[in-house]
């Protein structure tokens, strides 16, 4: 039998999800796309996505009718890490390119899916989220914006390099995060809300590189933070005491913060073996300098033992 491929035929974008492609293939050809994944010869009514999803279909017919290698088709699907502790793929579109999307209707490209995504790598334009959220405004401060794009060129990296450890490790960060700002408690990194998504990626940086430093300074803003820890994590009592001894000794100003860290955290050749066990280190901290040493000391010694750790 002779299979001749549909009359109409849009061209893939680069890195364009094979369901974004399925999608206008069906538009271009003026059927449903459970109509289209039918004469395809898939069972299910929504475009694959990741190579599971493809499992069962005759995947052979599918390429010849959609002119599509065999290699086309993997480079149009999503890569998740099997087992990973979260999960750094959203399984549905959360965004998209303003740009790329007036150009041609419809489309979605794979790298919009990913939680470190923050602008297209296809134009350069900023990805916005979809939907709107009441209230929301898509500006951001510059600030905000900097710290998140350095969270997420982390998180990318870490991803990639990833082991189950770091995934568990980044799965607690994000715990910790909605136990100390709970005006995150319902954000994520796939959030619709810009502000919160893009706050939520600087928090998990901030605590994931610095932990010490970011619970101090959440301690300072808002002297219940402990408390809500203590609560959140009542197997670590102790050692939460003993770091919110650490926080409220503090002499400096939460302004300083910026000028402190520099000056008792300066920057390191590689974040990217770094174990958030901040509790650990304050521990050993005060077990070797005593409860009455200076806080600027333990400091000294509780990020000193950080860096070992991470060595
Ligand atoms: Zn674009």
């Amino acid at each position: 039998m002779t299979i001749r491929p549909r009359p109409r035929r849009p061209q893939p974008r680069q890195d364009e999800l094979l369901s974004s492609w399925v999608t206008r293939l069906a538009a271009a050809n003026y059927c449903s796309v459970p109509e289209l994944l039918g004469y395809l010869g898939f069972s299910s009514e929504s475009p694959p996505d990741t190579g599971h999803e493809l499992q069962g279909a005759d995947t052979k017919r599918f390429g010849a009718l959609a002119r599509l290698s065999s290699s086309d088709i993997q480079g149009m699907l999503l890569v998740r890490r099997a087992g990973f502790p979260i999960d750094f793929v959203s399984c549905s579109d959360f965004q998209h390119c303003p740009t790329c999307t007036q150009k041609v209707p419809g489309v979605s490209l794979r790298h919009w899916r990913y939680v470190w995504s923050t602008i297209c790598y296809s134009c350069g334009t900023g990805l916005l989220p979809l939907g709107t959220v009441p209230g929301e405004k898509f500006q951001v401060p510059s600030r905000l914006e900097v710290r998140a794009s350095k969270g997420a060129v982390w998180l990318e990296q870490l991803y990639w390099r990833g082991s189950q450890q770091v995934g568990r490790q980044v799965d607690l960060a994000l715990q910790i995060v909605r136990v100390l700002a709970p005006e995150l408690r319902h954000a994520g990194l796939c959030s619709k809300s810009r502000h919160d998504r893009y706050a939520m990626l600087a928090a998990v940086h901030l605590l994931m590189t610095r932990p010490l430093v970011a619970v101090s300074i959440a301690m300072r803003r808002d002297p219940t933070a402990g408390e809500r820890l203590r609560m959140a994590f009542p197997g670590q009592r102790n050692l939460l005491d003993q770091l919110v001894y650490l926080s409220c000794s503090s002499p400096t100003p939460a302004k300083d913060d910026c000028k402190i860290q520099k000056a008792r955290f300066p920057a390191r050749k590689s974040d990217n073996t770094i174990k958030p066990d901040f509790l650990a280190a304050a521990k050993k901290a005060i077990e070797q300098l005593g409860v009455n040493a200076d806080r600027a000391e333990l400091l000294r010694c509780a990020d000193r033992t950080l860096e070992k750790s991470r060595r």
